[in-house]
């Protein structure tokens, strides 16, 4: 008995543990059912990519489609991922107006996502200062796949600093349902302190964005997290470094056996603050900042195994928010979904022997593992969701303009990248031709983390 397949896609498949070239993924509904190479089984729809690189859909770590729109961000920056060959956001929960501190909030932000996203998303929660951690166990039952909570307030609803004793009661509770924490590591003493004497100073151009987060700050955080880590026992995941030595930080408190880990957004791996600072001002500034002179440790820290996973930490703000006289008032982050790909594998082909394989671990594997997803997403074997990103070599100036997003701009603008995304297809439907999105509101499903 033959059995026909819904479709076959033909390419280099990137598997977990090599390249296989003249390869096809079956499909059949919304999952993979088979891999293989050479002659395909018949299908009723096959797409041949010939040497193109046929990766898993990438799962981009963190994103924030709903901090600055609010729930309706999901319909811009779902199209934006798919254009960008991620078939799964995670997003972060610090959510315009209300962050997702509650179970009640978990519904409406599902049903929302259920109406408008194009693409899976995966969802991070958050804990409220004095909010207490009765509702933990009950969002994880609920299937979040992390909490995240900041030691520096950067909205006081929205986006609010959790005080040491509500963070160590947090890692406490967390151990129960084997989340990770995920924490946005900055002091804010010091930060506020810096801002202010840069302030009245006169020193408010976007030069002083990065001295006025010096790394005191952000590594004073890093290490109190990591400390609390090791005292409770939790899985401390510091969810963007910007320097080597929170890396190594991370790594020591590993080694001594506490669940830490460090995740890299892909901006840092690519930008230079005293070099780009005066051409991209503003359209540079994240936060903790993009520093100077630390690439070449930063891509060691890659090779050294410390990066927990790459992400875009895509942030949908218009530009006129970036745009305004003092650096201190510009919205911090960027766009990102549609360069966290091409970007990654051009500087990953100039500086490491294997490109697609190390972006198949940061940008598949292991958000997948980490976020509960891995089973489901992240991989193409047989059983997984017919999730499927198909990257073209090329030569591929990046126009922002263009851009999915509904934002039209980015810092990475004018940039020539080595790779594009050719096609996505999201459980077995085409969704990205790349050229347009198919696909449809509401087709993006709710990704629960695997209990
Ligand atoms: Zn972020």
């Amino acid at each position: 008995m033959t059995m026909e397949f819904d479709r076959i896609v033909r390419g280099t498949l990137v598997l977990p543990d090599r390249l296989l070239p003249h390869g096809w993924v079956a499909i059949s509904g919304e999952r993979i059912v088979a891999i293989g190479n050479g002659p395909s089984p018949s299908a009723q729809s096959v797409e041949d990519f010939g040497a193109a690189l046929v990766f898993p859909g990438f799962i981009d770590g963190q994103t924030h489609a709903t901090s600055y729109k609010g729930l309706p961000g999901f319909e811009a920056t779902s199209q934006s991922a798919l254009a960008g060959g991620i078939t799964t956001m995670v997003d972060m929960p610090f959510d315009n107006p209300d962050p997702l501190n509650t179970v009640e909030r978990l519904a409406l932000k599902v049903e929302a996502l259920e109406t408008l996203s194009y693409c899976d998303v995966a969802l991070y929660a958050t804990i409220a200062p004095g909010q207490g951690t009765a509702e933990m166990a009950k969002l994880a039952g609920a299937g979040v796949c992390a909490f995240k909570i900041s030691s520096i307030e950067s909205h006081p609803v929205r986006f609010p600093r959790l005080p040491a004793d509500d963070t160590l009661a947090i890692l406490k509770a967390s151990v129960e349902t084997g989340l990770p924490v995920g924490l946005h590591n900055e002091d804010q003493e010091i930060v506020r302190a810096a801002i202010a004497a840069l302030k009245a100073a006169g020193r408010t151009s976007p030069e002083w964005h990065e001295p006025s987060r010096p790394l005191a700050a952000e590594m004073a955080a890093t290490a109190n997290f990591l400390e609390l880590g090791k005292a409770t026992g939790a899985h401390v995941h510091i969810v963007h470094i910007s320097h080597p030595r929170g890396y190594d930080l991370v790594a020591r408190y590993r080694e001594e056996g506490v669940r830490a880990t460090g995740e890299m957004c892909v901006h840092y791996l690519h930008f230079d603050a005293a070099r780009d600072v005066g051409r991209l001002g503003a359209r540079m500034k994240v936060s903790p900042p993009i520093r100077s002179g630390v690439l070449d440790a930063l891509w060691q820290t890659l090779a050294d195994g410390k990066i927990a996973l790459v992400s875009s930490d895509h942030s949908s703000w218009p530009v006129d928010n970036k745009l305004v006289p003092s650096i201190f008032d510009a919205g911090a982050g960027i766009p990102g979904l549609e360069t966290l790909v091409p970007s990654f594998f051009t500087d990953l082909s100039a500086r490491v022997a294997e490109p697609a394989r190390v972006l198949y671990e940061q940008v598949c594997e292991k958000p997948a593992k980490l976020f509960g997803l891995w089973g489901q997403k992240g991989a193409l074997a047989p059983g997984f969701d017919a999730d499927i990103a198909v990257l073209e070599a090329g030569s591929f100036p990046f126009d922002a303009s263009a851009t999915r997003d509904g934002l039209n701009w980015s810092p990475y603008d004018g940039e020539t990248f080595g790779a594009r995304i050719a096609a996505t297809f999201l459980r077995g439907r085409k969704v990205w031709d790349g050229h347009d999105v198919f696909g449809s509101a509401g087709f993006g499903r709710y990704v629960k983390r695997a209990a």
